[in-house]
């Protein structure tokens, strides 16, 4: 059996001793302590005191477990008194190892904080029998809530994002993401993607980092590039992803898609329809992973559907155009050709599209001379992509985000 001064050893925990261990029915190892300091800070004059006053209630913590006990300690804070002022009020005393609004030791909340890495509230929850609500009460003191400026040497590189925190729509938050010395950072989380929250936020970056400012990677939201225009003026570029861009034609033949084999299924005998198998997983894909098989499908499926091979070539155009290494002005040139093919096809599901494209000409072909820096807000999204789908159905998500997520998932957070 190991004695009590080994057993303390074990628990890591200073300032104590330990008057009694229990095992109770339940196998909880209970270790009795009490404090081995003397006096405390008052809480009014902050002056130390040492007037002994007796004991505070009993605090029960949850320690790390030791030989897989749940393991509790066990002590009554000490209380001291103030002679100096008028009414003599008393003060518990405080130890390093436990914060008082806290049910656990510190150094089983870092154990919990490393638990979360890579898990949700409710895996480790689950693991270690603790509420929800006791990992954000830790989080909220751990993670911290401010943006250290300071921190930051320069913000060549911004990116906006916004990010659906549920299925369907609505219930949008705004990344606020940067490049800083070649590390991915989250600068903030904000709560809705109004243009007057964004604009708030990119008011609030100090002015000598703000004209450190060069290149802003957003979607097409105009709320963004508006507010972004507002911030940081016309000497700032404001560019737009890749990623986003694409995702709009390719939408946009994913819709016609839809329409056509809704058509299709209607006049095709069973039979018939039945030689499209898969057909919309293979549209989705990227060229280079078609296979043979797909590709005669695909090829099937074309020839009762010449407006989709249309759309499909064109948008296959599209995305050659984005994959050359142009220059500014070339890639004006090539997509300029590319909407007169589009003008005077048949198909008419690029419309919206051609809008969006003559509306944002600049931030869309600022992608040619940016795209070096535009990559980045791409492999956040990714990531948070991968992320989101373990955790649908947790009640507080825009927390999660904030904290486990981003924070414990290897990005540097500045912000809440
Ligand atoms: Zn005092």
């Amino acid at each position: 059996m190991i004695d009590q001064s080994q057993l303390l050893r074990l628990l890591g925990l200073p300032q104590i001793a330990i008057d009694r261990v229990e095992i109770t029915d339940a196998g909880v190892l209970e270790i009795h302590v009490h404090s081995t300091e003397d006096g405390a800070q008052c809480h009014r004059c902050g002056r130390r005191i040492t007037e002994a006053h007796g004991l505070g209630q009993e605090r029960r913590l949850r320690h790390v477990p030791i030989f897989e006990h749940r393991t509790e300690i066990v002590i009554r804070p000490k209380r001291y008194r103030c002679p100096s002022c008028h009414d003599h009020p008393t003060t518990t005393q405080r130890l390093d190892w436990y914060d008082p609004r806290s049910a656990f030791t510190r150094a089983f909340e870092q154990s919990l904080l490393r638990a979360l890495i890579n898990s949700t509230l409710e895996d480790v929850g689950h693991k270690d029998a603790v509420t929800p609500e006791q990992l954000e009460g830790i989080l909220d003191r751990y993670v911290p809530s401010g943006i250290d400026w300071t921190a930051l040497p320069a913000l060549p590189v911004l990116g906006l994002d916004e990010i659906a925190l549920t299925k369907g729509h609505g219930n949008f938050v705004v990344i606020v993401s940067a490049r800083v010395e070649d590390s991915l950072s989250i600068l903030a989380v904000l709560k809705d993607r109004k243009r007057a929250s964004v604009e708030a936020f990119l008011r609030t970056i100090p002015k000598p980092l703000k004209r450190t400012v060069r290149v802003v990677c957003t979607d097409l939201y105009s709320g963004f590039i508006g507010a972004a225009k507002a911030v940081f003026g016309k000497h700032v570029a404001i560019c737009a992803d890749r990623f986003h861009v694409a995702r709009l034609y390719r939408d946009a033949v994913e819709t016609l898609r839809k329409q056509e084999q809704r058509r299709l299924k209607r006049d095709l005998s069973k039979a018939e329809y039945g030689t499209f198998k898969n057909v919309q997983w293979i549209m989705r894909k990227s060229e280079s992973d078609v296979s043979a098989e797909e590709r005669r499908i695909r090829a099937r499926f074309f020839a009762h559907s010449p407006k989709l091979a249309q759309a499909h070539a064109l948008s296959q155009a599209l995305t050659d155009i984005y994959d050359m290494p142009l220059s500014k002005g070339q890639a004006k040139r090539k997509l300029g050709g590319w909407m007169r093919r589009v003008k005077n096809a048949e198909v008419t599901c690029f419309q919206s599209f051609l809008k969006t494209l003559r509306r944002h000409w600049e931030e869309i072909t600022n992608y040619f001379t940016e795209r070096r820096n535009s990559g980045f807000v791409e492999g956040l999204n990714n990531k948070i992509k991968v992320l989101k789908r373990r955790c649908y159905g947790l009640s507080n998500l825009r927390r999660l985000y904030q904290r486990v997520y981003l924070d414990l998932c290897g990005y540097r957070v500045f912000a809440r």
